[in-house]
């Protein structure tokens, strides 16, 4: 049925490219690009398949992806490169006619910066050239925008109160690893936190503001008000919301290490001259760490993700918790990834899906939240990403100072 490109070879990569793999009644011939052909490869090569080929292409430039669209052909492209790599992406994509799907929205490299303007100024571009662009279709952002509208649609009146919660309680048993690319990584959860609260953000010190939140089947951890994209579409597309935010459990050590490599200097983006070379401590430091696609095998533990909601249903007060747990030996067994890149890419590869059925399909730039949920959540459950709802009883955390 479709022709689909995979750009990016990394974790995330990995899970897409194998989920996608087997569903080959939509996915008729897939491409693993990304800069280091031999991932690719190798990924190929564990599906087993034949109707996977690979390439190698910087992603940074477009006249490179414009070359290998035209020579492949695909219908759609499934970015799960860096937010670096977005625009470069969204840019070969209007000149060739091909559909775009991402999981993380685009961030400059100089500047660790992300929102969303970037990519909605390309809409009416996308739309004159009848193609379609899904933005954040990974977990967070990705489930937690689809919980949402869900809720929305099916349990409230309006929303008031959203609040994503995120807690990893797995051990990769290394001292210090991120889940996710590094880079991207620390970049996020150094800046400062920010929530929306009656119509306007508001700002706090990074990491500052933090409580217990009680995960299902993990108990109550610790949990960090972070900025995160979603909240950025959310409260614009559903605007009934009066106070939107974001919790992400850290573990001790986690922060202790962090905050050592921040006073050292490790997480600048600003470059530094060492003996003759220009480097970047943050890209240093990412090549020394663990790569996300290497935890996986010995990583015990499970997620939990959810979003807690609290509005009005028939004029009264309706509470409402959703959320998936994923256990990372469930992931390794599945595809020989870890449970932050299988929570990431399985929605992705849905996604598409949606996208080459025809179910969600309209030209323009859109994220996840303005499609009908329905199809997404009747299916999402049995690619590996089951999810829970409780109605007005027990919440992840009950206080709503
Ligand atoms: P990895 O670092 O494991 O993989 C990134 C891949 O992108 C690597 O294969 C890398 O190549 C490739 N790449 C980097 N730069 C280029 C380039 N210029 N051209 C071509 N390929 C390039 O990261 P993850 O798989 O963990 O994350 C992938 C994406 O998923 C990120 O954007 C991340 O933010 C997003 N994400 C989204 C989540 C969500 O829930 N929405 C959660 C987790 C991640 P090489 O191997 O050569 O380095």
């Amino acid at each position: 049925m479709a022709r689909i490109i995979i750009i990016g070879a990394g974790g995330v990569g990995n899970v897409v490219a194998k989920k996608c793999a087997r569903e080959k009644d939509i996915f008729e011939e897939i491409m693993i690009a990304s800069r280091t052909k031999a991932k690719c490869d190798a990924i190929a090569k564990e599906t087993g398949e034949e109707h996977i080929t690979t390439a190698q292409v910087d992603a940074d430039k477009v006249p490179e992806l414009i070359k290998l669209f035209n020579d492949y052909k695909p219908d759609m492209v499934i970015n799960v490169a860096l937010p670096y790599q977005d625009l470069p992406i969204m840019d070969a994509c209007l000149e060739t006619g091909v559909h775009y799907l991402d999981t993380a929205n685009y961030e400059p490299k100089d500047e660790a910066k992300f929102e969303y303007s970037w990519q909605w100024a390309y809409k009416d571009k996308f739309e004159k050239a009848g193609i379609m662009a899904l933005l954040g279709c990974g977990f967070d952002p990705g489930m937690t925008g689809i919980y949402t509208a869900y809720a929305q649609k099916h349990h409230f009146d309006e929303i008031h109160y959203l609040d994503i919660v995120d807690c990893n309680a797995g051990d990769h048993g290394k001292a210090f690893a991120t889940n996710f690319n590094p880079e991207i990584n620390i970049r996020e959860i150094t800046q400062k936190g920010r929530y929306w609260q009656d119509g306007r953000w508001r700002e706090v010190g990074p990491l500052s503001v933090h409580r217990p939140v009680d995960y299902p089947n993990i108990g109550p951890r610790e949990s960090y008000l972070l900025y995160h994209e979603e909240l950025e579409s959310l409260v614009k597309n559903i605007p009934t919301i009066k106070r939107a935010r974001f919790w992400m459990t850290f573990s001790e050590e986690y922060i202790t290490h962090l905050r050592v490599l921040q006073d050292v200097g490790m997480t600048s983006i600003d470059p530094i001259n060492y003996q003759g070379m220009e480097i970047v401590p943050l890209q240093f430091l990412k090549a020394v760490l663990p790569e996300p696609s290497e935890l996986g095998e010995n990583y015990t533990g499970e997620t939990s993700i959810g979003c807690q909601i609290r509005g009005i249903k028939d004029d009264r007060e309706r509470t409402y918790y959703i959320w998936n747990n994923c256990k990372h030996q469930d992931a390794w067994r599945d595809v020989r990834g870890q449970g932050v890149s299988y929570t990431t890419g399985v929605p992705a590869m849905l996604g598409a899906k949606m996208m080459v059925t025809g179910k969600w399909m309209k030209p323009g730039v859109w994220n996840v939240e303005e499609f009908d949920p329905d199809p997404f959540m009747d299916e999402i459950g049995r690619y590996g990403l089951p999810w829970n709802e409780i109605v007005d009883g027990k919440l992840a955390f009950n206080d709503y100072d």
